[in-house]
């Protein structure tokens, strides 16, 4: 994706143009096949727009627009909420391309703010029109102003929810050389109450929207994941922020670091992928919803040489038995792929892949990417067709609630009303 587009720069200038020129009507009526709400699928619904908002949502035929109001057929198509992405990196691309110990040490800001621009624009035009982006990876507080220059429309990009450099145990984290040389981390470290209390209050008042923790992580290459912060260093991250109004999110994959990050009382729990039934029905019981990035580990494991077809790689295996167990646990889910590790525009993959691998209803997963993705990130104004809510609308080809794969062919991208992307 990446490629193709770097290939095509008329292509890229058409849609960086088209982005901050093409008018806003005060009132368009959109009369597609059909509106999934983002709880259900409507044949013969039409949606009003008014400014950047929702007017009214209904059957066409009942759905009273003010007299010479400007139309767009959709015909085949289906209008819904734009999509949430729960999980993104837009500082990262795909591990395949350059590792990720390179582009933390050798990429400069500059180079990867300009990638991250490129991944904005590819991440909307693929109908995610906002992104929980959980860590800026050595790129400081580059995401804060990314989310600004998105919000300035000075490019085209979705709504930024951002977590800044995140928080690692000192020690925990990389990249890693030899033990002579100090190199820059991957997030920022920060032990003990005095550490804490002031790298978590840094982080907000340089724009972080919420606090990213990482409860375990490989304390050296070639071993297993292992907790990293104490209960007591958990439980303070989550009453700074939360004293502050910032929730927190824990990257975490044992037992022992989920465990720990749920008692903190942290929001959500990132990759999960050796969670027990035991620690899913306790994150239940709290309230925490896990995002399990089953993309990732896919993009990963193909990286390493496996392909669809052969045997599993263990990696695979275990997050199809965790997987088995938080369905079961009946835990919220976030669906957030941890994009950047692959391509940014290929955000789809995650819902696919929950479909496809992992058992989940179409209907299922495209709820949680909308209406369940806004509720759990506290995005009350969108992520569902409502009057009042945000023209956060995309269109895409046939019915996403059969068959997920249409989420491919997006074929209109609105953002607050602004046409971004049309048929
Ligand atoms: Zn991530």
């Amino acid at each position: 994706m990446l490629r193709l587009l770097l290939a095509c720069p008329l292509l890229l200038t058409a849609l960086a143009a088209r982005a901050q020129t093409l008018p806003v009507p005060a009132t368009l009526l959109l009369r597609p096949a059909a509106v999934f709400d983002g709880q259900n699928l409507h044949p013969g619904w039409a949606v009003l727009v008014e400014g950047s908002k929702i007017k009214a949502v209904g059957p066409a035929a009942q759905l009273t627009a003010p007299a010479g109001v400007q139309t767009l057929e959709l015909p085949g198509l289906t209008l819904l909420p734009g999509l949430i992405e729960g999980h993104s990196h837009l500082l990262l691309h795909p591990y395949n391309e350059t590792p990720w110990n390179d582009q933390v040490l050798l990429e400069s800001a500059a180079l990867r703010v300009a990638r991250a621009t490129v991944h904005a624009r590819q991440t909307l035009d693929a109908g995610f029109t906002t992104a929980r982006d959980l860590g800026s990876e050595g790129a400081g507080y580059a995401d804060v102003g990314l989310r600004q220059a998105i919000d300035q429309n000075l490019i085209p990009g979705p709504r930024l929810l951002v977590a800044t450099r995140a928080l690692v145990a000192t020690g925990s984290y990389g990249p890693k050389l030899s033990a002579d040389v100090a190199v820059p981390q991957g997030a920022q470290e920060a032990d003990g109450v005095d550490g804490i209390i002031r790298a978590v209050r840094e982080q907000i008042g340089q724009g972080a929207d919420l606090i990213k923790v990482y409860a375990d992580y490989r304390w050296g290459p070639n071993e297993p994941s292992r907790p990293t912060f104490t209960q007591d260093e958990l439980n303070l991250i989550v009453r700074t922020a939360n004293s502050a109004g910032r929730p927190v999110v824990a990257h975490a994959s044992t037992p022992e670091g989920m465990r720990r990050a749920t008692l903190a009382g942290v929001e959500t729990i990132e990759h999960g992928d050796g969670g027990t039934l035991e620690v899913f029905r306790l994150m239940k019981q709290r309230g925490v919803a896990l995002c399990p990035t089953v993309a990732a580990g896919d993009a990963i494991s193909r990286y390493r040489g496996w392909k669809p077809g052969q045997p599993l790689p263990e990696r695979l295996q275990q997050k199809r038995l965790s997987m088995q167990a938080a369905l079961k646990s009946g835990v919220a889910l976030v669906v957030g792929g941890d994009v950047g590790v692959f391509s940014h525009g290929d955000n789809a993959r995650e819902l696919e892949l929950l479909v496809q691998d992992y058992g989940l209803p179409p209907l299922t997963v495209l709820r949680a990417a909308t209406s369940g993705n806004a509720r759990l990130l506290h995005l009350a104004d969108r992520g569902t067709l409502a009057p009042g809510l945000l023209a956060d609308l995309i269109a895409v080809t046939q019915d996403p609630t059969q068959d997920i794969t249409t989420l491919r062919q997006v074929k209109l991208v609105m953002k607050g009303g602004v046409l971004y992307k049309q048929p």
